[in-house]
């Protein structure tokens, strides 16, 4: 959660946890799909403990070449894709943030809007009781955002039938054949099956698969779910015959602590992101995007926040920032549904043959290619006050 706070020209984190170790949450690694510029800075860092890639190619079940789709890429787009846990991520962007002496105040879980005036900014409180003034809250707490609660009281996520299955195991478990690349989705009429280097040497891999998943009406269910472990194990291993031998060897011995699931939630497409003065946005749900998406919100933001006072109308500028935002998010949610068809069954409801869901080829350029900055000054200077 961000507050550009009025009286210090500055901006302070407030993060309800309070500082964990990391190696205790056996954090799923991310995917940075795309060249990030915002990024760029922090993840390119030499030190940085990732897993630099371009290129996830698709093959069938006789290993043939069917489908190359890109992940940034130095020579087309000037940053290659990574793989980074997300812990080493964060603790990269604390100290980043500790670099440019932006304070980060843990233990401090906001609870609610107090005051929202166009004149004086919004005061808000946190758990503890306490409270703070600002001019700019930005609701950077998650799907379950309790500050777009403000903004929407009664909405709700919506899970929408799938989940992803995936678990880490060592590479050389999988005796891959000589000179097969990774990462690689083996596609089949019954399901796809992933596999995607990680660590820096690539010693690990992660393994996965999609499933499809009817939520039963209790309130909870995804928490059962997710923490069903062996029910991955037996997801993974489900299904396998058909696939070549070294699916068989990955999926031989899974570590019940290895395992990850993830039931796909998303926020319905919502109005308005913004208050006068109280931020809120959507998040999409993500098959790989939604980490880059984050950064991408919130750098275009800042952006046009940098430039606030040369534009005649912040509420302006923030229905650019949703409008343009949202259109990147309507085209993932579409990029989505071509990497679903592709790892669904062919029989799925959703997607599958009968679903009238046409496949197409991956062009990727409208992903990696847009120059934020030119975007954001372009818009300022056709709005000058
Ligand atoms: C299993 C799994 C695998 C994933 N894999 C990938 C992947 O490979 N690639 C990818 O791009 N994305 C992936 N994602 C999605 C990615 O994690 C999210 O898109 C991303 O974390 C969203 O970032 P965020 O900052 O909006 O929210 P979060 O990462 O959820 O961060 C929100 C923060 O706000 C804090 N917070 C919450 N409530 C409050 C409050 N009331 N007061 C103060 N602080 C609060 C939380 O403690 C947390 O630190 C995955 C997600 C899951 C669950």
């Amino acid at each position: 959660m961000r507050n550009k706070k009025s009286h210090c020209n500055g901006t302070v984190l407030h993060e309800q946890r309070t500082k964990i170790d990391p190696q205790t949450q056996c954090p799923p690694p991310l995917k940075l799909d795309e060249p990030q510029r915002p990024i760029n800075q922090a993840a390119m860092e030499e030190h940085l403990v990732r897993y630099n890639f371009t290129t996830l190619e698709y093959r069938d079940l006789d290993r043939n070449l069917t489908e190359t789709y890109a992940f940034g890429g130095n020579d087309a787009y000037g940053y290659d894709g990574l793989r980074i846990y997300r812990y080493v991520l964060i603790d990269e962007l604390v100290a980043a943030l500790k670099a440019k002496n932006v304070p980060v105040q843990y233990g401090k879980r906001f609870s609610h809007v107090v005051k929202d005036t166009p004149e004086n900014g919004v005061t808000f409180a946190f758990a503890d009781g306490t409270t703070e003034s600002t001019t700019i809250l930005v609701g950077a707490d998650g799907i379950h955002s309790t500050v777009r609660r403000y903004l929407y009281p009664d909405l709700e996520t919506k899970f929408i039938g799938m989940a992803g299955i995936t678990a880490t195991v060592s590479r050389e478990q999988l005796k891959l054949p000589p000179n097969y690349h990774i990462p690689v989705t083996i596609t089949s009429s019954q399901g796809a099956f992933g596999i995607a280097p990680q660590q820096v040497d690539g010693s690990e891999v992660l393994i996965g698969k999609q499933q499809r998943v009817a939520a039963p009406d209790q309130p909870g269910w995804d928490r059962e779910f997710v923490a069903d472990k062996q029910g991955a194990i037996e997801f993974l291993q489900s299904d396998t015959g058909h696939f070549p031998d070294f699916v068989q060897n990955a999926v031989s011995y899974i570590d019940p602590n290895k395992v990850n699931k993830w039931p796909f939630f998303v926020v319905p497409k919502l109005e308005k992101w913004a208050s006068e003065n109280t931020p809120a946005h959507a998040i999409p749900p993500s098959a790989g995007q939604g980490i880059n998406q984050a950064f991408e919100d919130v750098y275009i933001l800042a952006l046009l926040l940098g430039q606030a006072n040369r534009v005649s109308s912040l509420r302006d500028a923030l229905s650019f920032w949703q409008t343009y935002r949202q259109d990147r998010v309507d085209k993932i949610l579409e990029l989505n549904k071509q990497i679903d068809i592709r790892r669904m069954p062919s029989s799925d409801n959703v997607v599958g043959v009968d679903s009238g869901v046409v496949r197409g080829d991956f062009d990727l350029r409208w992903l990696y290619n847009p120059d934020f900055k030119k975007i954001v000054n372009d818009w300022v200077s056709e709005h000058e006050k």
